[in-house]
């Protein structure tokens, strides 16, 4: 593989969003769009944030080995599409931003993948952060801090860990990253 497959996970509010958002102001970087179960969110487009697809559409693309990867999270099923994600290596670094478990499993099938944790600065920031994000109600918020512990056991088998505190801190090491990673590949 001669581009970079880049996955990131972090507990959700932690702020992947945000630091790939910076990321991507410098770098030539695609992000694979992911498939799910989950109703689109206020301003988010199918086919731009995710595919948005039925439980039905799902599981035939389960069947039909479609996805590199899914997961089920918070009662929806999100998965990443296997042709989109291997036929954009050919030409740009690809993005994943995927929960644990997914891309744990992404890095089994591609080895030489760079899984890059972001973690929050402690648990009350995360808290404030998913509460002032302000797009959860209470009972999401919940059910999101929930996975946290299981999501932080897992940080040991990444290969980066960023602590987002100060955002730009935080992606001024990503960029790091990559520098290093491009140039041993
Ligand atoms: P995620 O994509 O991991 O769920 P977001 O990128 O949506 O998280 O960030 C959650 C909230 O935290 C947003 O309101 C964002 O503006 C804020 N945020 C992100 N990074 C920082 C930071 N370093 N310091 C303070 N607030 C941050
Ligand atoms: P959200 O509903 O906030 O968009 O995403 C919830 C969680 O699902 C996040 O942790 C996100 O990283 C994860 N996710 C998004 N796409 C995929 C995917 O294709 N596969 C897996 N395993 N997780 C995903």
């Amino acid at each position: 593989m001669k581009n970079l497959l880049l996955i990131f996970s972090g507990p959700s509010g932690v702020g992947k969003g945000t630091i790939l958002q910076e990321l991507r102001k410098d770098g030539n970087f695609i992000d694979s769009v992911s498939c799910t179960t989950r109703s689109p969110r206020e301003g988010e487009l199918n086919g731009r944030e995710y595919f948005f697809v039925s439980s039905e559409q799902f599981k035939n693309m389960i069947e039909r080995g479609e996805l590199l990867e899914y997961d089920e999270h918070f009662g929806n099923f999100y998965g990443t599409p296997r042709a989109f994600v291997e036929e954009k290596l050919q030409s740009y670094d690809v993005i994943l931003e995927i929960e644990v478990n997914g891309a744990l499993s992404v890095k089994r099938a591609y080895p030489s993948a760079v899984l890059i944790f972001i973690a929050p600065p402690s648990v009350q920031e995360l808290k404030s952060r998913l509460i002032g994000r302000g797009s959860e109600d209470i009972e999401k918020i919940e059910n999101r801090l929930a996975r946290l512990d299981y999501e932080l056991s897992k940080k040991g088998e990444y290969d980066f860990v960023v602590v987002n505190d100060n955002l730009m801190e935080a992606v001024e090491e990503i960029k790091s990253i990559i520098k290093a990673q491009r140039a041993i590949i």
